[in-house]
């Protein structure tokens, strides 16, 4: 597998962001990714700039509806029109494209300081046909644990990852439960706008780009380097996504050079997205590093913990499984799931 670092979830000034997608692209190179995806508010205003820029794929997608049900859409040739009461109608016009898409931020909180407690959440959990769930989103979370003035300095100024926990809980329980029927995709999402803060004395970005594509990344497994061609490097992104054949990591905490998560299962090995009959044989390759501790979650329970893996881990329920490990008590890597079969089960 060839792994292929990005970002997704990020603003320009097609929207509400403050920099164009040149600029953006040119972060991500220096953060080192090899692509980002950009997803303005209700517009593909982007869409012509798509492309390789500074070595890095660009695409273009939306953040679709305004005042709650925000959908990442990807895969768009012509913008669907929010509609906030009824995100069914915007998933199937975008699946009606051959787009996919992810639900955003569900369970956001807001912070006083924001417009007092403005958020945007998910509230239609009876909807079908979406590709995943963003399960991380470093701007909401970072907002959500920053709820008095003297503590969002604190970290704005002297701890920047101070309010950053992991994957939210209720998106990831969701995440657990539904996987339970059906596969679908869990990214983290930036959020990346690079808010300049002018307020008396504070003159501050909040997160800049590259600060930002230093953070919660979403590494996909290709099968194939990804293409020098950009329609064929459209469509492995695209794929992967839709596939769950990635992972998520916090690269604030490092890369994680030869990480990898599969199941042996007769002669074939299965990755994350992967449907694999059992039984079957886990194996987990970590980085050698002492303060790693490793949660394997099956079925949205705790299967097993331990700090340096087993050389092979024996499996024999059906059901998602999922692997999440924490670097010194904090939020590291969380795969996506390989999603075990009975013998026999298609
Ligand atoms: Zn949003
Ligand atoms: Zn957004």
């Amino acid at each position: 597998m060839y792994r292929c670092l990005g970002n997704i979830h990020v603003h320009s000034s097609h929207s509400d962001g403050h920099a164009t997608i040149d600029q953006i692209a040119r972060a991500a190179s220096r953060a080192g990714l090899s692509f980002v995806v950009v997803t303005d508010h209700n517009t593909l205003k982007g869409l012509p700039e798509e492309g390789f820029r500074h070595g890095v794929l660009v695409l273009v997608g939306s953040e679709i509806n305004d005042k709650k049900n925000h959908y990442l859409a990807l895969g768009l040739h012509r913008p669907v029109p929010a509609d906030d009461r009824h995100p069914q109608k915007v998933i199937d016009a975008v699946n009606a494209q051959g787009g996919l898409g992810f639900i955003a931020h569900p369970f956001e909180k807001g912070s006083r300081l924001v417009h007092n407690y403005l958020r945007f959440p998910w509230d239609h959990w009876d909807v079908t046909g979406f590709t995943g769930i963003e399960v991380w989103n470093w701007c909401s979370q970072w907002r959500d644990n920053a709820q008095t003035l003297p503590l969002a300095l604190w970290y704005a100024y002297l701890d920047p990852a101070g309010p950053i926990t992991g994957p939210d809980p209720q998106a990831m329980e969701t995440f657990d439960r539904l996987t339970r029927s059906r596969p679908l995709t869990a990214i983290a999402g930036s959020d990346a706008h690079a808010w300049p803060i002018r307020r008396g004395p504070v003159r501050r970005t909040i997160f800049p780009y590259e600060y930002q594509f230093r953070t919660a990344n979403n590494c996909l497994l290709l099968e194939q380097p990804l293409s020098p061609d950009f329609a064929a490097a459209k469509n492995q992104v695209l794929d992967a996504l839709r596939r769950g054949r990635s992972f998520i990591i916090n690269n604030l905490l490092g890369d994680a050079p030869g990480f990898s998560f599969t199941a042996q299962s007769g002669n074939t090995e299965y990755h994350s997205g992967d449907a694999a009959p059992l039984p079957a044989a886990l194996r987990i390759t970590s980085p050698p590093c002492r303060r790693l501790h490793h949660r394997l979650i099956q079925n949205g329970r705790l299967l097993a913990a331990f700090s340096s893996p087993p050389a092979s881990f024996p499996l024999h329920t059906p059901g998602p499984l999922r692997l999440e490990i924490y670097k010194n008590k904090k939020p590291w890597l969380f795969t996506n799931p390989i999603y075990l079969r009975p013998a026999g089960d298609r």
